[in-house]
């Protein structure tokens, strides 16, 4: 009759609430270290999540998409493909996949090899006359399973991949160590907020997009100078 076990008590928030929370909470964190609210992107990462789901979340004015997988990505890009969505992937760029990522995707925010950058950019051209915007991840944490070059290893890979017309260098991207201590997660994405500034002066002005801070860590890395969030979880509820 009555029910009190937490996961029935607990009341399931709607796309609408847990939107308004993510969107207010990012203005008020904004304007509290003295930021532009619109300096911040909200990137909805939709993984494990479906195209009602997405639809539901175009429906609160999130136009900006992040994907994983790409064999869960491209039935639902296609869906969509008249929906005027900005699609990111962010996900590990395996070579026998970035044909197909550089033809539907508009981001592509995890390179970490020139190799990888030679493939897209070859592609894109085959595909399209618009470059594609990328990000290079960097490994902040020095994980060894994780993706990502080292931050010595940034400035190079930069220069290498904006030899490449089909490719625009938008900035950077990190996914620091989800263990980690809050501190220590705010000194990583501190150093990321540093190596970003030093790449501006030798950069092109597409030089724009520091891409860091999930649903657990996006206040921090607001704080510490992020451009872009890529948020799953706190928008579209848990995933499996
Ligand atoms: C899944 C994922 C996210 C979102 O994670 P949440 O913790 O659910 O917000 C962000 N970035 C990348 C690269 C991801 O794979």
């Amino acid at each position: 009759m009555f029910d009190s076990s937490p996961e029935v008590a607990i009341p399931t928030l709607s796309f609408a609430e847990r939107t308004r929370r993510v969107v207010d909470e990012v203005r008020n964190t904004a304007l509290r270290v003295g930021r532009d609210p619109v300096q911040i992107k909200i990137l909805a990462v939709s993984k494990q999540k479906t195209v009602a789901d997405i639809r539901a979340l175009m429906n609160q004015g999130f136009r900006d998409f992040g994907e994983s997988y790409v064999a869960e990505a491209l039935p639902k890009l296609d869906s969509l493909a008249s929906a005027g969505c900005t699609w990111h992937y962010v996900g590990v760029v395996q070579s026998n996949k970035t044909k197909r990522l550089a033809q539907h995707f508009d981001w592509i925010q995890s390179i970490d090899r020139v190799h990888i950058g030679k493939r897209l950019a070859d592609a894109r051209g085959e595909f399209s006359t618009t470059a594609l915007n990328v990000c290079i991840q960097v490994n902040i944490d020095e994980e060894p399973t994780k993706a990502g070059v080292s931050m010595d290893q940034v400035p190079e890979l930069v220069d290498q991949l904006q030899e490449f017309p089909q490719l625009q260098v938008r900035g950077l991207m990190a996914i620091p160590n989800p263990d980690a201590h809050q501190e220590t997660t705010r000194d990583s994405f501190r150093q990321m907020r540093e190596l970003f500034e030093k790449l501006q002066t030798n950069t092109s002005t597409h030089w724009d997009t520091l891409s860091m801070g999930m649903s657990g860590d996006y206040v921090i890395a607001i704080e510490e100078g992020a451009t872009m969030i890529r948020i799953g979880t706190a928008l579209f509820g848990p995933r499996i």
